[in-house]
């Protein structure tokens, strides 16, 4: 689709996308009738595992310079897959379960509320890792005396498990469920309502 989107701009500089416009209009003017068409799915279509192989081999030997902009964008997609790969085995690591998929975070509230849930998904805030900078001991919940960590008061805490049945309809669930892609949109009113936000 991107291809016959290019074929009909006006505007292109691609010399790629250039040289099959030269060569359609030098075949129209011998009289070809050439018909472009998008097909959605290939499966079913006769010949279509044989156009598949020949559209494969053009880009086995290149034999011409490639642009610029192609070359950036199929590294980028290489790289981001090797990423994506690496970061399947790391199943182990506490950030793996906030965010499986490798993406960019869409940031789509205020600046405090962003900051707020980024250290959050990262599990490292001034209430709970502050006591590094001042070597003073770990803190501990003012609602039930464990160790404070993010998971604690996000999914452990059993001294707030009303409120957070009341918050997010369920007193049960991991970290994903409240600071995944879409965070919970009730996170900031339970953290303000058992007195955590404005340390955060
Ligand atoms: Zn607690």
């Amino acid at each position: 689709m991107s291809l016959l989107e290019s074929l009909r701009s006006s505007s292109t500089r691609n010399p790629l996308i250039k040289e099959v416009k030269d060569f359609y209009r030098h075949l129209l003017s011998k009289g070809a009738r050439i018909l472009f068409s998008w097909v959605p799915s290939h499966v079913g279509i006769t010949g279509n595992e044989l156009a598949d192989k020949s559209a494969k081999s053009a880009t086995e030997f290149l034999t011409r310079p490639l642009v610029y902009a192609d070359v950036r964008s199929a590294v980028n997609q290489w790289c981001h897959c090797q990423w994506q790969e690496k970061w399947n085995m790391e199943t182990n690591n506490k950030l793996h379960v906030i965010k499986p998929v490798l993406s960019h975070w869409v940031p789509k509230l205020n600046r405090r509320c962003d900051v707020v849930l980024t250290r959050l998904r990262i599990g490292h805030t001034r209430l709970t890792h502050k006591y590094l900078l001042f070597a003073e001991s770990p803190p501990t919940c003012s609602h039930c005396g464990d160790i404070l960590t993010v998971k604690h008061i996000l999914t452990d805490c059993v001294a707030v498990d009303r409120r957070r049945l009341r918050y997010f309809c369920s007193s049960s669930f991991d970290l994903s469920f409240l600071l995944g892609q879409i965070p919970h949109f009730n996170l900031f009113m339970y953290l303000k309502d058992i007195g955590v936000f404005h340390d955060i």
